[in-house]
């Protein structure tokens, strides 16, 4: 039994080399397709150029019966199919842009096993024609591709995938992969769950970026003239982009850079057609150019020398943040992420979420992605560690190019501060933002504070050990850990959660990073 294994494994890596012309698989890949050769089911998860396209193409040559593949993305079938009729694979695609006569003559090819491959469009799959055309066919596998269409939490759901589970009722023999790039742990559980796949073997892999490095640094009010200091000493003449929350943002941010003298171009959705086209080119064409733009800029951009990823406000998760900061360095040369974050951002992120329209379970799950995009920034152990573990990609050791690895922060024992910050949202009520606890704690003299009355309580004053910067970054931390939640409909009011009791006991100690003056540190430290 094991010898036929080899077998099937050895003709897979006959085709690697005669027809695809590669001497060797990716690690994943070989592991992959071993299953898949053998009929076994599949859940892959390779980012984006991890190689996923052989991992089904492969099997689908090596099996008997045409493999049939499931692609949204129309626009991208026949390039595929040309391709690989170029190195003598026999592939075909079946979607709304054929003529009439080409669809029959390719349904025809594949009821007489002339296919290798077939792509297919999701909705044309699951018609019942096609389905009685397939059950006449010999089928090698079915492959899923841009598998999180399924999610219906995901950024790009699909009706028509919904229906894909029925694939498994209708043909139980032909073994299944889906394949995607983009799916954390919630998107990952709900796609073997529509799919069927929940005992399918799953394979996490090639996450890493090894040649990006990862910084975050707080936010204070020169951020943008330390953005504007790590792009002249870093990437002078180099391109990058800078991403930020609001049109309004990436407006003025790209207006300040080029009053500066850099090459800055806005890019969003409020622009016109034409501008976006225009700025696009340019950043594509020309040599140093910084685009300043919302989300709406990056998907499908495939510029290899892009030197740095710039956040001037927080990613609404970390597998957002993943796919912006991969957008850097797809050449392999060292490239940047380079992000600056403040509480603000969560208290944003927080308001956008909740007054959102979106049912409660979606926001309960988008909620869960904010904190551990928070968490992230908070850390004080190597973030690329946290990154992959994220994806469900283990590191074993840390990886000596992030900012934690390179410059580990130090840490001091923030207990009473802690209990004394906490006492102080609790006795306000839990109904005032960071501003007006802290300036409580200060002993601040205002008219607020006193037609509160918020002078006479036991913690009025009591923290004039640490400035507004400092206290601004114990909230800040508390938040990242849990102890505090912001709340968005109280206009970012502090509130305590259950997991500050133990420190309000006196049962925990805590440790919080130091915030050193991020603008200064980061100058010295770069020239080291
Ligand atoms: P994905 O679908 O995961 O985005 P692709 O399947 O398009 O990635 O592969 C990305 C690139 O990597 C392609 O140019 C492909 O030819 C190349 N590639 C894939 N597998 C190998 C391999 N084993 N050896 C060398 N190059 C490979
Ligand atoms: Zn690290």
């Amino acid at each position: 039994y094991s010898g036929h294994k080899e077998a099937a494994m050895e003709q897979a890596r006959a085709v690697l080399r005669s027809t695809f012309g590669f001497n060797d698989f990716r690690p994943a890949q070989e592991e992959i397709i071993r299953h898949l050769v053998n009929g076994g089911e599949a859940l892959v998860l390779m980012p984006t150029g991890g190689g996923k396209s052989l991992c089904y193409q492969i099997p689908a040559l090596v099996r008997e019966g045409t493999g049939v593949v499931v692609s949204p993305l129309i626009a991208l079938m026949q390039d595929q199919v040309d391709a690989l009729r170029q190195v003598g694979v026999r592939a075909a695609y079946l979607n709304s842009t054929l003529d009439a006569s080409t669809a029959r003559a390719t349904e025809q090819a594949l009821l007489a096993g002339e296919l290798d491959l077939l792509y297919v469009a999701p909705e044309r799959l699951m018609t019942e024609r096609m389905l009685e055309l397939l059950a006449r066919s010999r089928l090698a596998l079915f492959a899923i591709d841009e598998a999180h269409c399924v999610s219906q939490w995901g950024h790009n759901f699909r009706p028509e995938y919904l229906k894909l589970s029925a694939l498994h009722e209708r043909f139980p023999e032909v073994p299944r992969v889906a394949l995607t790039a983009t799916a954390d742990a919630p998107t990952r559980k709900e796609i073997a769950e529509r799919l069927g796949l929940v005992q399918a073997r799953r394979f996490i892999s090639g996450f890493d970026r090894p040649n990006i490095r990862y910084r975050v640094t707080q936010k204070h009010s020169g951020t943008r003239n330390e953005l504007l200091c790590f792009i002249r000493d870093h990437h002078d003449g180099e391109a990058g982009i800078v991403y930020c929350l609001s049109r309004k943002k990436v407006d003025s941010t790209a207006d300040w850079l080029r009053e500066r003298g850099l090459t800055a171009l806005p890019y969003h959705a409020g622009l016109t057609k034409d501008e976006r086209q225009d700025h696009q080119t340019r950043f594509l064409r020309e040599d140093g150019v910084v685009m300043v733009a919302t989300i709406a800029f990056g998907m499908g951009i495939d510029k290899p020398d892009v030197r740095f990823v710039a956040h001037l406000d927080l990613p609404k998760s970390l597998e957002a943040y993943y796919q912006e900061t991969g957008r850097a360095g797809r050449d392999g040369l060292p490239a940047d992420a380079w992000m600056a974050y403040g509480l603000q951002d969560v208290i944003m992120l927080r308001q956008m979420l909740e007054s959102g329209e979106a049912s409660e379970d979606f926001k309960r799950i988008e909620r869960a992605r904010l904190e551990a995009m928070l968490a992230y920034c908070e850390l004080t152990t190597c973030r690329r560690q946290r990154l992959l573990a994220y994806f469900g990609e283990a590191l074993p050791e840390p990886c000596g190019n992030c900012d934690i690895c390179l410059e580990p922060p130090e840490t001091w024992d923030a207990t009473l501060a802690a209990q004394k910050a906490l006492s102080c949202v609790h006795r306000t009520g839990q109904r005032f933002g960071v501003n007006h606890v802290l300036a409580v704690l200060l002993g601040k003299d205002s008219e607020r504070i006193r037609s509160l009355g918020h002078d006479r309580l036991s913690t009025y004053g009591i923290g004039t050990e640490l400035d507004a910067t400092g206290w601004r970054a114990v909230f800040r931390q508390l938040v990242a850990v849990g102890m505090l939640t912001v709340d968005a409909e109280g206009f970012g009011a502090l509130k305590l959660t259950d997991a500050c009791r133990p420190v309000l006991r006196g049962e925990r100690r805590i440790w919080l990073r130091k915030d050193a003056r991020p603008a200064r540190r980061t100058r010295r430290r770069e020239r080291t």
